[in-house]
């Protein structure tokens, strides 16, 4: 992870003039009527990316979903989602005990949930921070019980929210599934009454995810930072919550 975050950097300092960065994301904030939209769209996108990423050979900057399609993986929720080791994702009862899984050794068509021919080389993926921000929070506030205070209050916070330009349309349904825009985030992150309203369980997740925000995600990274991560990972087991595809990268 920390090499991603620098080789993002890197490449913002030294950019050309004839160069430009890609960052390329399909939010799930963006909601669509009809799901065939995005597979279509993705179909399209995969033969022209393949000609214009062959002629290049460009870094890419992408959210999760993009590093999925753009390795050929299959899309949705499956076993494999990992495309650098064989992590199973529905061995539940494995995630916080399993540290080390067997490691992906190629992207070959046909074995676990690989469906295409990769379009770019596995190393030249970049993952944004906000998005293993983004998948972090999601399964904090999904191991919530919904009928809490620390819940409910997310959703005053939220209302009270004035600045909707960046999101509109507020919706339970999103709230309780786990999606996030980064200003809601930040917006939460501020308020200072949040930690009142939870448990004491509930309270050393969410502290040490604040930790994690600020002292990995974001531009200043913590000598300990690999402390940190450690408690985060130790707390979000404690919590119940599920092991996002996010909690495992931060483990390689
Ligand atoms: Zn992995």
């Amino acid at each position: 992870m920390v090499g991603q975050y620098n080789a993002i950097k890197d490449l913002k300092k030294h950019l050309t003039i004839e160069e430009a960065l890609v960052h390329v994301d399909f939010s799930e904030n963006y909601s669509l009527k009809y799901a065939e939209v995005q597979s279509f769209h993705f179909r399209a996108l995969y033969y022209s990316t393949e000609s214009t990423y062959n002629e290049h050979q460009w870094s890419i900057c992408v959210d999760l979903k993009m590093v999925n399609f753009l390795l050929g993986q299959q899309s949705g929720y499956t076993k494999y989602p990992c495309f650098i080791c064989l992590w199973d994702s529905r061995a539940k009862e494995d995630h916080w005990k399993k540290v080390v899984w067997p490691a992906r050794e190629n992207m070959t068509v046909g074995a676990s949930n690989i469906i295409n021919k990769p379009l770019v080389d596995r190393g030249k993926n970049i993952f944004s921070p906000l998005h293993i921000k983004l998948g972090l929070m999601k399964q904090f506030v999904r191991a919530l019980d919904k009928d809490g205070q620390c819940f409910k209050y997310i959703w005053v916070i939220l209302q009270n929210l004035v600045n909707w330009i960046f999101f509109p349309g507020l919706s339970m349904e999103k709230i309780k599934a786990g999606i996030f825009s980064g200003p809601q985030i930040r917006q939460i992150i501020k308020d200072e009454q949040f930690l009142y309203t939870m448990t004491d369980i509930e309270a050393s997740a969410w502290k040490s995810f604040v930790l994690v925000v600020h002292n990995f995600l974001g531009n200043h990274k913590s000598p300990n930072y690999e402390e940190i991560v450690q408690k985060m990972l130790s707390d979000f087991k404690t919590l119940k919550a599920n092991m996002s595809l996010q909690h495992r990268f931060l483990m390689h």
